[in-house]
C-alpha cells in the first residue's frame, strides 16, 4: 500500500482552566511549516526536546476548518467517487477528540469534521448529474469488545460479527439508515450519541471508554451515453475511539480495570494494524487481533485512505501519555 493512504496529524489544544490554574507550564512545541511537534521532558530540563515529524502539525490557532480542507477533505472527496476512507481521533481523556471530530456549533471556523464530512457527502450528491446515489448510516459501539447497535430497537443486545465470501466482515442485525439530509444525518449521530455507554472515571465524568463508528456508506449508479450502468459504492467511517490514557492514571479497579485492558487492547491493534499498513512489507496484517480492526478491516489498507487526528495537551502534567500519543502517532506513518 501506497504510505500515503494513511495520513497523520497532530493537533495540541491550549491549555485549560485547570491546567492554568495548577500553574502548568507547556511542554509541546508545534512548528506548522515543517509538520514538527518537540515535547520536552520538564523532568530533565538538560535533554534536548524529543522531536516527531508528521502529515501536518496543528496548534493552538489553527481551527478545524483548516484541518479539515487541508486533510479531510481529500479524503471525503474520495468517498464520494466510490472508495473508503477512516478518520479517528487519538488521544487521552480531554485533549480535543470530540472537539475535532464534533466540534462546536459557533464559531463556524470549528464545527467539527463530522458535520463538514456531512455537508460534503450531500454537497458531492446534489451536484452530481446523471447519478443517482443511495445514502445510509449505521453507528456502532464497541466496549469491552462487545459491539451494539446505537441506532437500533435494542441497544443493549450484543452483536455477532461474521464473515460474509463477498460482504466481508459485517455486524449481524446491524440497522441501516437511509438519510437524504445533513440534518437527518446529524439527528441520527446526536440519537446514536445518547445511547453511548459512558462511565465514571478519575478523569473526567463523561469520559469514554468505548469506541464508536459511525459509517456513511454511498451506493452511486451512473448510466453512461450508452446507456450502461455503473455501479460504485464508498464508505466512510467516522471513528471516536476510547481515552488512550492508562489505567494507572485514572484510578481504575475491578470492572474498570478490565475495561481499560480491553480499550489498550483494541488501540495497540489499531497501532499494530496502522504501522504493518505503513511499513508495506508485512505480509501478514494483524486485523483479527481485536473487534475495532476486524470491522475496519475493509476500510484501512488496499484502495482505502485512512487519516489519524493525534490531540494533545500542552501542559507538562500530561507530559507522559502526550509522549506516548507521539510515539503511537509516529508509529502510524
Ligand atoms: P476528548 O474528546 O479528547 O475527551 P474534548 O474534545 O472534550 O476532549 O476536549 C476537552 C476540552 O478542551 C473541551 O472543553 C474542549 O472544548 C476543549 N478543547 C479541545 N481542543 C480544543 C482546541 N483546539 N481549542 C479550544 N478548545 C479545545
Amino acid at each position: 500500500m501506497a504510505s500515503e493512504a494513511v495520513k497523520v496529524v497532530v493537533r495540541c489544544r491550549p491549555m485549560n482552566q485547570r491546567e492554568r490554574e495548577l500553574r502548568c507550564q507547556p511542554v509541546v512545541t508545534v512548528d506548522c511549516a515543517r509538520g514538527q511537534c518537540c515535547i520536552q521532558n520538564p523532568g530533565a530540563a538538560d535533554e534536548p526536546p524529543k522531536q516527531f515529524t508528521f502529515d501536518g502539525a496543528y496548534h493552538v490557532d489553527h481551527v478545524t476548518e483548516q484541518i479539515y480542507n487541508e486533510i479531510a477533505y481529500p479524503l471525503v472527496e474520495g468517498v464520494t467517487e466510490g472508495y473508503n476512507g477512516t478518520i479517528f481521533a487519538y488521544g487521552q481523556t480531554g485533549s480535543g477528540k470530540s472537539f475535532t471530530m464534533q466540534g462546536l456549533p459557533d464559531p463556524p471556523s470549528q464545527r467539527g469534521i463530522i458535520p463538514r464530512a456531512f455537508e460534503h457527502v450531500f454537497e458531492s450528491v446534489q451536484c452530481a448529474e446523471n447519478t443517482k446515489f443511495l445514502v445510509r448510516v449505521s453507528y456502532l459501539e464497541i466496549y469491552n469488545e462487545d459491539v451494539r447497535d446505537l441506532l437500533g430497537t435494542d441497544t443493549k443486545q450484543k452483536l455477532e460479527l461474521k464473515e460474509h465470501p463477498e460482504k466481508g466482515v459485517y455486524v449481524k442485525g446491524l440497522s441501516m439508515h437511509t438519510v437524504h439530509s445533513v440534518a437527518q444525518c446529524e439527528h441520527i449521530m446526536e440519537t446514536g450519541w445518547k445511547n453511548r455507554s459512558v462511565g465514571y472515571t478519575l478523569m473526567n465524568k463523561d469520559s469514554s471508554r468505548s469506541h464508536s463508528i459511525f459509517t456513511i456508506s454511498i451506493e452511486m449508479s451512473a448510466v453512461d451515453e450508452r446507456g450502461k450502468d455503473h455501479l460504485r459504492a464508498g464508505k466512510l467511517n467516522l471513528v471516536d475511539l476510547a481515552g488512550s490514557e492508562r489505567q494507572s492514571k485514572t484510578g481504575a479497579t475491578g470492572e474498570r480495570l478490565k475495561e481499560a485492558t480491553k480499550i489498550n487492547l483494541s488501540l495497540s491493534a489499531l497501532g499494530n494494524v496502522i504501522s504493518a499498513l505503513v511499513d508495506g512489507r508485512c505480509k501478514h496484517i494483524p486485523y483479527r487481533d481485536s473487534k475495532l480492526t476486524r470491522l475496519l478491516q475493509d476500510s484501512l489498507g488496499g484502495n482505502t485512505k485512512t487519516l489519524m487526528v493525534a490531540c494533545l495537551s500542552p501542559a507538562d502534567n500530561n507530559y507522559d501519555e502526550t509522549l506516548s500519543t507521539l510515539r503511537y502517532a509516529n508509529r502510524a506513518k
